[in-house]
């Protein structure tokens, strides 16, 4: 009732520190493509978490890893091994083509890991060599070394000093990287679709531009694949659909389902840290290695993958569709991550909200679509009804 949900959010007002315009709303439940909030509404969910719950919500797979998992052991330290962490490096290693991994919790902490061992490889093998090679308008997390790696302009003026030692370019531009690269350069770092940046994936003349640059100079390539990694794109990694792999790169998000958890992965050749340079109290915690082993294993069991990339089409189709009559510009995106432009996304944020549909706007013109890996046709028909009738009304 109302009298529950007021009193609720007049709280948070007053204890929640003001770092997200959020409605009114108080989410309490979820199930498959729906969210419920505390008066009992539901809401078609094409936020997805931002990426995250790629099974949908609360999905049974992780339900029993994670109360089957609390029952055995949720942490013993990382000075010890666990049965899932185990099993789960064997897996994503098996499945990345990558040799090594160090779990973390969140993307910017991954971030974080890779950017130190791409230095220690400065450090070791390009003289001492720790400049890294980001992109304008990319986005790699908001601790203060990844926002001096994000390529956010608003960003410049706040929490000064930056963080030294990042440089960067405009997308698709190989001469601008090239002109980059330095006898300080150790490292390049992308995103292969910018995922915050509003949805523009990099050109494969450009990848493969990059991964020759580093040849040449033995730099490293780390692909920031927390957004578009675990079959977001409509293959397991971005990257495949490029057939240009990395040295490191870095997983989140819709690893864990919705369970924190990242992942650094890298090559053998790249297996540089000694005890000490890197860790933390949540490495490897059994909760989380179960959670994204049981999530992972669902993904691959269902070739979820493939359906995003089915889906992400039929979506595509029908946004294009409606494009024909009404203000919706540039589509575009893989698999089921997708954006197109309107006059005002964020009015169009909140008018989709109150007919029951939850979209994202990650700029004044752009709405972002991110659902879970399960959609269905039918749930896309019913997204594609409300945006109809907003737009439609507006
Ligand atoms: N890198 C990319 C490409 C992302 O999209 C994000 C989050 O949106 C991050 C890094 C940061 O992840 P987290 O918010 O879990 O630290």
């Amino acid at each position: 009732t109302a009298s529950h949900t007021t009193p609720l959010i007049e709280l948070a007002k007053k204890h929640v520190l003001h770092t997200a315009i959020r409605p009114d709303i108080v989410m309490a439940r979820g199930e498959g493509m729906m969210l419920y909030d505390t008066e009992g509404r539901g809401y078609l969910d094409f936020i997805g978490g931002w990426a995250v719950n790629s099974l949908g919500h609360s999905p049974a797979v992780l339900q029993e890893a994670l109360a089957e998992q609390a029952s055995k052991l949720v942490l013993a330290s990382p000075a010890f091994f666990n049965e899932p962490q185990i099993q789960f490096a064997e897996l994503l290693t098996s499945i990345s083509g990558m040799d090594k991994v160090f779990f973390t919790s969140t993307g910017a902490e991954a971030n974080e890991s890779a950017v130190k061992l791409a230095r220690k490889h400065g450090a070791l093998n390009l003289n001492g060599a720790y400049e890294i090679i980001t992109l304008t308008n990319s986005f790699h997390g908001r601790t203060l070394a990844m926002m001096s790696a994000t390529g956010k302009a608003q960003w410049k003026p706040l929490f000064a000093p930056k963080v030294d030692g990042f440089v960067h370019v405009p997308i698709n531009d190989l001469d601008a990287c090239f002109a980059a690269v330095t006898n300080q350069t150790c490292a390049i770092m992308v995103e292969l679709v910018q995922g915050e940046g509003g949805v523009h994936p990099v050109s494969e003349a450009y990848l493969y531009g990059l991964r020759k640059i580093c040849d040449m100079y033995g730099i490293l390539l780390i692909f920031d694949e927390i957004q578009t990694g675990l079959g977001r794109t409509g293959k397991m990694f971005a990257y495949q659909h490029y057939g240009i792999g990395p040295d490191i790169m870095t997983l989140g998000k819709g690893i864990g389902g919705g369970f924190p958890l990242s992942a650094m992965l890298t090559k053998e050749q790249y297996d540089l840290f000694q005890p000490g340079d890197q860790g933390g109290t949540y490495i490897g915690q059994p909760l989380a290695m179960a959670a994204g082993l049981a999530v992972v294993r669902e993904l691959l069991r269902l070739d979820l993958a493939d359906h995003a990339y089915k889906q992400g089409q039929y979506l595509i189709e029908g946004l294009q569709r409606l494009s024909a009559s009404l203000p919706i510009s540039n589509v575009r995106g893989l698999g089921l991550l997708l954006a197109f432009d309107v006059p005002d996304a964020p009015a169009l944020v909140v008018k989709c909200r109150e007919k029951g549909l939850l979209v994202n706007a990650t700029n004044a013109h752009t709405i972002r679509l991110m659902p879970a890996l399960i959609v269905q046709h039918s749930h896309i028909d019913a997204m594609l009804d409300i945006l109809q009738e907003v737009l439609q009304a507006s």
